[in-house]
């Protein structure tokens, strides 16, 4: 650079210095004629230190221009770059409006879009189809034409709410088409940053048909489910009443002792047969509760090994009677645990009958076991029988209701083929796991586990003696009963005890019994013609002025809500028909215990 620039000066100091030559030679010599005033040594030196200054100046100036012109043509380059950068954003941005505007218009949902004051901007074609309105038509419509005067307020209502930035917010609504016919729509609605709206709607009509159609079939079902556990709540009633009086009159001449040794067989045969049936029916009931989810559990601390005791010792007989040999093996070191123990027992029970039952020879083995669990400890109890077993294409379906392996099984065995469908119901509320592992001809396992809280102590619940308490004055006893039968069968029961009983055919009765004279004990029935039983109980409740009389309700009526609604009357307790002896004797002795007062208890 600086040597270019050098050579230049030099350049041009040297024409600069030629030329005033000549022109100092032209001027004296050609011009003036006088060759004395010629001295081209002075005019060489005097144009060489004018040159030389000019010189530098003019390359200083042309160094400047360049530099300028450098500067112009790059910011003319970067303005050439920032248009081409633009004209290419213009295209892209083209493009991707008329790919947008290509999508919205050929979406089957319609897209809306309205400013801040609610003005319609856009909506896509498919509105026409939609509504059967032009574009046109429908950019001038108000705002809530056609939208059913009941949805409106909610559509309203949600788009006041939302905020810029809130998840889209669907709302489904009725709107009316061009041709007055009503379809359902969803509308989802974003609310955009500067305060527009956007919103995509779609024709929902056939899902809201199905919807409808399926919430009616649901209704439907519901009622008929109520209908159903309506009719076997009274089915269960119609039949336990007269089960009470077969159960108790049989019990009360097995007891009489003035049989022949004939009669008392068929007085036992009678017994067996109906408790059997009294055991039917009380599956029916309780399945069809647990079906309807109107089993509450009631966990209490319980010793696993005595509940697998006392289960195995109830079926002994039926073992012995066989010659099966009945085992059971116990590994519950973790101790007792917290759980519904009579439920628990009921499917241990229904493994042990069926293991029995279906057992020709050999053995049935129970085992308990407690092994660790995600929460703490588990329970696992187990049934081996050497029996029939079950085909693996059959295994599946036993937990099914009414499923028995083959139809020759309940003519061979009988049974309901519901006692494994409610056992299976009762682990499932307990968030447990049962199952089966079996082989025809060499036996089946039947096990039920489930994670059960371990329990710090037993609670001890010692079970009131059925003693009646000797009294020197007799016991006065109140029967409210619209059942002739079932008060003789009260009657005849609790004959041989020193008690004087009185009788009361309905709730009237019972209310002016009570209040002529003081009772021990009100046995009350609920469901009785004239005034109910509750009823009854509230009247007494309301005009006693002295001790209270302790009422027991003594119903076949013993879904959970109906005992509650038997305390909440006034009662103190409940006797669930059929009525037993031992059962019936235990309620009389704990509400006559000297010092025992409803309130008291
Ligand atoms: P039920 O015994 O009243 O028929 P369950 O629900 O208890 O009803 O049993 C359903 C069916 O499962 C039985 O009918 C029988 O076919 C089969 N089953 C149950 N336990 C056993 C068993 N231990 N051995 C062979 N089959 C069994």
């Amino acid at each position: 650079m600086t040597r270019a620039r050098i050579l230049r000066t030099i350049g041009l100091t040297t024409l600069v210095a030629g030329a005033a030559q000549v022109v100092d030679y032209l001027v004296n010599i050609v011009l003036l004629h006088d060759l004395a005033a010629y001295s081209p040594v002075s005019t060489l030196a005097i144009s060489v230190v004018v040159a030389l200054p000019l010189a530098f100046v003019l390359f200083g100036k042309q160094m400047d221009l360049t530099v300028a012109k450098r500067g112009l043509t790059a910011t003319l380059q970067d303005r050439e770059a920032a248009i081409t950068e633009t004209r290419d954003a213009l295209s892209r941005l083209q493009s991707s409006e008329t790919l947008y505007r290509l999508l919205a218009d050929n979406l089957s949902d319609s897209l809306s879009l309205w400013d801040a004051d609610g003005q319609r901007l856009y909506s896509s074609p498919s509105l026409e189809k939609l509504l059967g309105y032009t574009l046109n038509e429908y950019m001038t419509l108000p705002i809530d034409q056609g939208i059913h005067p009941e949805d409106f307020p909610r559509i309203a209502a949600v788009v006041k709410a939302m905020q810029p930035g809130d998840e889209p917010r669907p709302v489904e609504y009725r709107r009316a088409r061009k041709d007055g016919t009503e379809v359902w729509l969803e509308s989802t609605y974003t609310v955009l940053r500067h305060g527009g709206l956007i919103s995509a709607t779609r024709d929902i009509t056939r899902r809201k048909h199905l919807e409808l159609e399926l919430m009616a079939a649901l209704e439907q079902a519901q009622a008929a489910a109520a209908a159903k556990a309506d009719f076997l709540a009274n089915m269960t009633h119609e039949l336990r009443t007269p089960l009470n009086a077969i159960v108790g009159f049989s019990e009360v001449l097995q007891r009489s002792g003035d049989l022949s040794s004939q009669d008392a067989r068929h007085v036992d045969l009678v017994h067996d047969a109906s408790l059997t049936l009294l055991e039917v029916v009380n599956d029916v009931l309780d399945f069809s509760r647990l079906e309807a989810d109107g089993v509450d559990l009631d966990p209490q601390p319980f010793d696993p090994a005595e509940l697998a005791r006392s289960a195995c010792a109830l079926v002994q007989p039926q073992a012995s009677a066989k010659g099966l040999r009945l085992d059971l093996t116990l590994d519950v070191a973790r101790g007792p645990m917290v759980g519904d123990a009579p439920r628990l027992s009921r499917v241990l029970l229904n493994f042990l009958s069926n293991a029995i039952k279906f057992t020709g020879e050999g053995a049935v083995t129970v085992r308990v076991t407690q092994p660790a669990s995600a929460g703490g400890a588990a329970l696992r109890i187990e049934v081996a029988d050497s029996g029939i077993g079950i085909p693996t294409e059959q295994i599946e379906g036993v937990f099914e209701r009414f499923a028995q392996a083959d139809a020759g099984v309940s003519r061979r065995f009988g049974g309901t083929g519901l006692g494994l469908a409610i056992s299976k119901r009762i682990i499932d509320k307990m968030d447990g796991a049962i199952g089966v592992e079996s082989r025809v001809g060499q036996g089946s396992t039947f096990w039920f586990e489930l994670a059960l809280p371990l329990a710090d102590r037993l609670v001890e619940t010692a079970a009131p003696e059925p003693v009646l308490a000797d009294a020197e004055t007799p016991l006065r006893l109140l029967l409210v009963e619209d059942n002739a039968v079932n008060r003789e069968l009260i009657r005849a029961m609790l004959a041989p005890f020193d008690m004087v009983i009185d009788t009361a055919q309905d709730g009237v009765e019972g209310v002016e019994a009570a209040r002529r004279a003081p009772y021990d004990l009100i046995l009350m029935d609920v469901q009785m013609p004239v005034m109910d039983g509750l009823t009854a109980t509230r009247r007494i409740r309301a005009s006693e002025t002295g001790e209270r009389a302790p009422i027991v309700a003594m119903t076949a009526n013993v879904l959970p809500d109906q005992i509650a609604k038997c305390l909440d009357a006034g009662m103190d307790d409940h006797l669930g028909k059929p009525v037993d002896l031992r059962r019936l004797l235990e309620t009389v002795s704990r509400w006559t215990q000297p010092g025992t007062t409803a309130e008291a208890t």
